[in-house]
């Protein structure tokens, strides 16, 4: 699995009806073979993650944008599920409240990236200012499209003092986001997910198109990586998100501590 094909080339336009929402023709695996490659980096990445917390060798964000029914929910489950809840935090980032909207919409995110050793996973994030707050009109224009300099800004110095930043765009089709919200109306266990508000979302689906568009040009960078995933199937989404996961881990030096002074070889009584 080249992870590559899917990362967003800084500053190059992006055009989302041009990629596509399920498994490209170039992919020679099946569902049956990706889900046992999904066991696998999902084992691999508790092992990293562990690594990861002994060592403290970095800290890691990693970021799920998408519309809703994207699949950012169960993305979290299945890729990171294996993990150790000790070292893995997941921040869902809802409608700001009085007190965050009160502040600067960087503040409450700020608060939530991860210290050495731990893995964030931002369910939502800073880039629903860009978003949301643009298609809803939440905000001027002129106060929104500062805000694509901040944020690759603020990646930067994440980046800087020692975080390793990926993020993915979970990009599904019109006709399979029908499909999920319709599940969520007609199944009693997912009734809970179905919001009314998701249908005037879902009425957006071009403006929201526009605003992801430009967003994945301005803010993928060397540096904060944006990947579009193609999101139809949850099997593969599953697959590049973990390949680029344990791909990213990998990465990271980690060396197992020195013991303690005076502690290597005692024979404790
Ligand atoms: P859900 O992901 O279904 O829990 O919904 C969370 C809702 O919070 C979505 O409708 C988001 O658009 C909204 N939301 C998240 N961040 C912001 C933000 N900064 N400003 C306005 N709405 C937001
Ligand atoms: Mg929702």
């Amino acid at each position: 699995m080249d992870i590559e094909r899917f990362r967003v080339r800084p500053g190059s336009p992006v055009d989302l009806d041009a990629i596509p929402t399920r498994m490209p023709a170039w992919f020679k695996g099946d569902k049956e073979s990706a889900k046992l490659a999904n066991e696998r980096l999902s084992q691999r990445i508790a092992e990293l993650q562990t690594e990861l917390h002994a060592t403290g060798a970095a800290k890691v964000l990693i970021v799920l944008q998408g519309l809703d029914t994207s699949g950012k929910d169960s993305t979290t489950r299945r890729v990171f599920g294996a993990g150790s809840p000790l070292g893995i935090r997941v921040a869902n980032f809802k409608r700001p409240s009085e007190n965050e909207l009160a502040h600067e919409y960087l503040w409450r995110v700020s608060a939530l990236t991860p210290p050495d050793g731990e893995i964030a996973i931002f369910n939502r994030s800073h880039y629903e200012d860009v978003l949301v707050v643009r298609v809803d009109e939440l905000a001027p224009e002129e106060r929104w499209r500062r805000r694509f300099g901040h944020i690759v800004d603020f990646e930067r110095r994440l980046v800087d003092e020692g975080t390793v930043v990926r993020k993915f765009y979970l990009h599904i089709s019109h006709d399979e986001q029908r499909q999920r919200l319709q599940d969520r109306v007609d199944d009693p266990q997912k009734h809970w997910k179905f919001e009314p508000a998701d249908l005037i979302a879902r009425a957006k689906w071009d403006q929201y198109r526009v605003a992801y568009e430009e967003m994945l040009c301005l803010t993928s960078t060397e540096h904060a990586p944006w990947y579009v995933v193609p999101a139809d199937q949850k099997w593969f989404r599953d697959l590049v998100v973990g390949t680029a996961v344990v791909s990213a881990l990998e990465g990271i030096d980690m060396v197992w501590p020195q013991p303690a002074k005076g502690t290597a070889g005692i024979t404790i009584d």
